[in-house]
């Protein structure tokens, strides 16, 4: 059994629903389904992308800070009343250089904006203590239905598209990892759990 490491979303969701949410932000982006894109740009980018959250747009903002201990996180400034995508001063380094590493976290913390909006602002509300018995992750859930499995899906549907990898296939005739690799700029992980996913539900995630 897989070990679950996020929380139980307020919502399931399913590889076609990340696929069409990828899809959305390539296109506020312009980013064709062939082409890598930029994780550095794509943080600095971040402004650009809307989020709509009880009928109202909410503001997304990036921010480098002095992290000792984590890449980076996501959080609602419920004073401000915009989430913010925080990444260390190493992370950001990363994204200069473009480690595929550092472009999964930027990918990852966006697919929390997007489909755990109103947890990130619940959390933002809540004292500390609860917080961290939130996160010791007592909850029973189902994998579809976890947060850090939604996010990781839908960070490989938005840097490595279904239209893409159809059209890589349909160019050489067959679809390797070094392929989806090269093309994309993702490491050789991502590009192999992309291709199984992208293998076993092509018709659904192509419609
Ligand atoms: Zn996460």
């Amino acid at each position: 059994m897989t070990r679950l490491a996020g929380v139980k979303a307020d919502k399931p969701s399913s590889h076609k629903k990340l696929e069409a949410v990828a899809s959305k932000v390539r296109e506020m982006l312009h980013v064709g389904p062939t082409k890598a894109i930029d994780p550095l740009k794509l943080f600095e980018d971040l402004d650009k992308i809307i989020i709509k959250h009880g009928g109202m747009r909410i503001p997304l903002n990036y921010r480098v800070s002095n992290l000792e201990d984590s890449e980076g996180y996501t959080r609602y400034d419920k004073e401000q009343k915009c989430i913010e995508v925080i990444a260390s001063v190493y992370t950001y380094d990363r994204l200069e250089s473009r480690h595929p590493r550092a472009g999964f976290f930027v990918g990852h913390e966006l697919g929390h904006c997007l489909l755990h909006t109103g947890q990130l602002v619940r959390l933002a509300q809540m004292p500390t203590n609860q917080l961290a018995a939130m996160h010791r992750g007592a909850t029973v859930h189902q994998v579809y239905e976890d947060t850090e499995w939604q996010a990781n899906g839908f960070a490989g549907a938005l840097f490595m598209p279904a239209k893409g990898l159809a059209q890589l296939q349909q160019t050489y005739g067959l679809l390797t990892i070094d392929m989806i690799q090269e093309t994309f700029k993702v490491s050789y992980e991502a590009a192999g759990i992309r291709r199984d996913v992208f293998s076993q539900r092509r018709e659904i995630l192509l419609v």
